[in-house]
């Protein structure tokens, strides 16, 4: 009686194995897409330093590079990653989509507190204004995938990627890869024309290393490889080179120092204000409501400029918003502001890497790299703002923009003929 349940079982294992390795195999050689509708790919390596292409172990880069546009982009001013994150999306300067910095307030909602950190509360809707290119798509009819930027895991305007995750903290970038990857394999009609995918160990070695470090190189040679693998990935689909991939960074990162900090309390009353955002973009308010001494005491603080809704350089674009700090005191390139408190309990402070400084300095500078069908190759671009990018996103995808800060004009010496001619139908 023995042998035939033997038997079985043995026919049911063999049938088992063959259906694993079938799966296995299936997974291995994705199905080939004939049928490509115009698909836009844009990607964020965050805080990848314009600068840091001619140098990096990126070989991937430098391809896309070589057969397309580069060059490098000012970020928005504060030059830090959910605004600019969000400006290039929107098309938007933060005073005008909301996110003004990545811990702010809002008169509007006195008891909560944007915080990027805060998974919880990043993600309320009312935080979130203006139309990123994913609203715009969903909305005209073409499915998106955004997977892990700043604000794709939001109900904008009551509208979410057809495909998005949570965020969580450190996510390998091959398996991210991966994951857009498989969101290729649907049927037409169901396969999204708008991608976006989100890269942080870059930032992460820069803010812990400096923008000079091994760590920077290794983390950058680690993002690289995995976009070899999503360049191979299109290759066994049979889509190489028919779709528009950008590749961009929110800003750059410079060198801090010991030797370059300046200690708060030596100038004011450290409980005479209310700190909103610390950091180079040193956002704050007086707790006085005539702070004009306070104001005469921060002004004698060196390698700093005071910005205020009404001292702010125009480029700056810091007006037009009740979220935006009532000063910001804006460190020069390389310098940090603390407590004598914090300085004291932190030795490894100022010892790596920061942004948030002027986003007109060569160490804020963000990358750009456009290749695709609608590009033309090995092409330099002269520096343009972020905020360009949405209606370059748009266009390429057949989409009428929402109302925003940005131009296309930029982008069109650079296009070839045929994704020219589109924009003059319009
Ligand atoms: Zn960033």
């Amino acid at each position: 009686m023995l042998q035939p349940i033997a038997r079985l079982r043995h026919v049911l294992l063999a049938v088992l194995i063959s259906f694993l390795v079938t799966a296995s195999s299936a997974q291995q050689t994705p199905p080939k897409i004939d049928d490509l509708r115009p698909t836009l790919l844009f990607i964020s390596i965050d805080a990848f330093r314009a600068d840091y292409l001619a140098t990096a172990p990126a070989p991937y880069l430098h391809k896309l590079a070589a057969g397309g546009v580069s060059g490098t982009m000012y970020p928005q001013f504060p030059s830090l990653t959910f605004p600019n994150h969000y400006s290039i999306v929107t098309g938007l300067y933060p005073a005008h989509h909301g996110i003004v910095s990545n811990v702010f307030r809002d008169p509007a909602f006195p008891d909560e507190k944007f915080k990027s950190s805060d998974n919880k509360v990043k993600i309320e809707s009312h935080w979130w204004l203006g139309e990123p290119i994913w609203v715009t798509a969903e909305k005209q009819h073409q499915h998106s995938a955004i997977l892990y930027w700043p604000g794709s895991e939001v109900e904008i305007e009551g509208i979410r990627p057809t495909h998005w995750e949570y965020y969580k903290k450190g996510p390998d970038p091959n398996d991210s890869v991966a994951e857009l990857l498989s969101w290729f394999d649907v049927p037409t009609l169901e396969r999204p024309t708008v991608f976006g995918l989100y890269f942080e160990d870059v930032d992460d070695a820069g803010h812990d290393y400096g923008p000079n470090s091994a760590e920077v190189k290794e983390a950058i040679a680690k993002v690289d490889a995995a976009i070899g693998k999503l360049l191979d990935g299109l290759a066994q689909r049979d889509i190489t080179g028919k779709i528009n991939i950008i590749i961009v960074s929110d800003h750059g990162m410079s060198q801090l120092s010991r030797a370059r900090i300046d200690v708060l309390d030596d100038f004011i009353d450290l409980s005479s204000i209310n700190v909103m955002y610390e950091g180079p973009a040193f956002g704050f308010y007086p707790r006085s409501p005539d702070p004009k001494r306070l104001i005469m005491q921060i002004q004698k603080i060196p390698h700093a400029k005071l910005i205020s809704q009404v001292s702010a350089p125009e480029r700056f674009h810091y007006s037009g918003s009740d979220r935006l700090p009532a000063y910001t005191l804006l460190m020069d390139d390389g310098w940090s502001i603390t407590s004598k408190d914090y300085l004291d309990k932190h030795p490894r402070f100022a010892t790596g890497g920061a942004h948030g400084y002027d986003p007109e300095l060569p160490s804020m500078r963000a990358l750009f790299i456009a290749n695709g069908p609608a590009f033309k190759a090995g092409k330099k671009i002269k520096p343009f703002q972020n905020v360009d990018l949405y209606d370059l996103f748009a266009h390429l995808q057949g989409l009428t923009p929402a109302k925003n800060d940005g131009t296309l004009e930029v982008f069109l010496p650079y296009l070839r003929e045929s994704a020219k001619k589109k924009a003059a139908a319009k």
